[in-house]
């Protein structure tokens, strides 16, 4: 149903189920990995997601896990620990642009960077973790 892929397409994933929601995550884990102030996420069930190939995972903190692609670095997704249904896939990986519902949420404002100002865009708005 949804499709997404890396930058230089060794990467590709295809999705049973569309995303239930889109959230904006202003962690300093999230900005420093995606380069810019926040990274968006697509919340997906774990099991709807099947990789072509499997990115590269590594250990972001004691609760979560991410994902790259090993050859153009690009990040591709998130898993944490206590929610083992859950994926969040990287919403600019995503080829159907259709199928992303409107953001949500900007999730820990806490660490949000100085230099960038929030749109005034309706979404929900968290210092931490969001429901
Ligand atoms: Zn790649
Ligand atoms: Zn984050």
């Amino acid at each position: 149903m949804a499709s997404g892929s890396c930058a230089c397409q060794y990467i590709k994933y295809t999705s049973s189920t569309a995303p239930s929601k889109l959230v904006n995550c202003h962690c300093t884990t999230c900005r420093k990995q995606s380069g810019a102030p926040y990274q968006a996420f697509l919340h997906f069930p774990a099991k709807s997601i099947k990789w072509e190939v499997e990115p590269t995972a590594w250990k972001s903190s004691e609760t979560a896990s991410r994902t790259f692609c090993p050859r153009c670095g690009s990040t591709m997704s998130m898993s944490l620990n206590a929610f083992p249904d859950f994926v969040g896939i990287v919403a600019g990986t995503i080829d159907d642009d259709k199928l992303v519902p409107p953001a949500s949420a900007h999730i820990f404002l806490e660490d949000k960077a100085s230099w960038y100002e929030l749109p005034a865009d309706g979404t929900s708005r968290w210092q931490t973790w969001g429901q």
